[in-house]
């Protein structure tokens, strides 16, 4: 039995040390084999110098180098083809992952009842309360127009069986939000909730406007949705029209009132003017996503693996 655990790192050379020594000591107190796979995202810090170090130390640690940095969903993809346990996690760097839900993990799935084990944040304690409004917006949003249930708060953090990986890997998507493919791909998920944990040292990459961006892709990655409400409000504004149409028809006709309402006017010019810039900008949404996966670039690049002993 062999557990795979995969770290994403960007910019962490304060953190990735002390997840190391954190990591192992919980899986000392485990017992159980191992593989530590980190990938470097391209950091532009000491990041890949610290995880030489540590690649030095322990024949079990495993640096996936990427050739830049594309992103924590494209980290995760590369180490999720290169692992090879039975039981795969992927964790964070900066220990907002608490560790000591491993054993608890590994013993859920121990009983075969279960495929995977998740966990999302009970509270959002340190957070701007502001991003904790959007990011509660957008779990709703999603849930209400996706036929995938993303749990409120939910982490990456997760252990998962092989089969449940293998079937993952099948999903060759170039966009990918990985939190609603861990839904899409079905299986049997425990969730664990605990409360949120603040970062010990180094800061989180997440701005505003990257967060945003990932809603709209988790949301276009999903669902058409957003399509039918360009339909929707097109069928319903010029229903309005025709109806309004009408009763400027025969007022003119019936009581001769030819120079009307220039406020009106201007209302419906610009109203309708919204709509269709809006319209458009939902159309190119999709209309990118669908460029992008048809050049079939791929998602990551490898630029080395340390310590390398798998025949790839
Ligand atoms: N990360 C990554 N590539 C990126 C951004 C982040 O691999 O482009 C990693 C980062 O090093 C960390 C994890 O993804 O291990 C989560 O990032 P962060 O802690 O900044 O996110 P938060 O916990 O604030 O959601
Ligand atoms: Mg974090």
């Amino acid at each position: 039995m062999k557990l795979s655990i995969i770290v994403p790192c960007y910019n962490e050379e304060e953190m990735v040390s002390i997840f190391y020594d954190t990591i192992i000591e919980e899986l000392k107190k485990i017992k159980i084999n191992y593989e530590l796979i980190f990938v470097n995202d391209g950091s532009k810090d000491k990041t890949l110098d610290e995880l030489r170090k540590i690649c030095k130390k322990n024949k079990k640690v495993y640096v996936i180098d990427l050739s830049r940095n594309f992103n924590k969903e494209a980290a995760m993809l590369a180490g999720l083809e290169y692992s090879t346990g039975d039981y795969v996690v992927v964790m964070d760097a900066d220990l907002q992952d608490p560790p000591n839900l491993l054993r608890e993990m590994i013993k859920i799935l121990d009983t075969k009842e279960y495929d995977s084990v998740a966990t999302y944040r009970i509270n959002r304690k340190g957070e701007p309360p502001i991003r904790t409004f959007f990011a509660r917006s957008f779990y709703k949003l999603i849930n209400k127009m996706t036929k995938v249930e993303i749990v409120d708060g939910a982490r990456d953090y997760r252990m998962m069986t092989r089969s449940m990986v293998d079937s993952l890997l099948k999903l060759q998507e170039y966009h990918r939000f990985s939190k609603g493919l861990f839904v899409w791909v079905g299986f049997k998920t425990k969730y664990l909730g605990y409360e949120n944990i603040e970062r010990p040292a180094g800061k989180t990459k997440w701005s505003f406007w990257k967060l945003f961006s990932y809603a709209i892709e988790g949301i276009v990655s999903f669902t058409t949705f957003p399509l039918r409400i360009a339909t929707f409000s097109g069928i319903l504004i010029s229903l309005i029209a025709f109806i309004y149409l009408l009763y400027i028809f025969v007022n003119t006709l019936f009581y001769g009132n030819p120079v009307a309402g220039w406020a009106s006017l201007a209302c419906i010019i610009l109203f309708l003017g919204g709509i269709q810039l809006l319209s458009i900008g939902i159309i190119g949404e999709y209309l990118a996503r669908t460029y992008g996966e048809v050049k079939r670039r791929p998602v990551y690049i490898i630029k080395e693996v340390i310590n390398d002993d798998k025949k790839n």
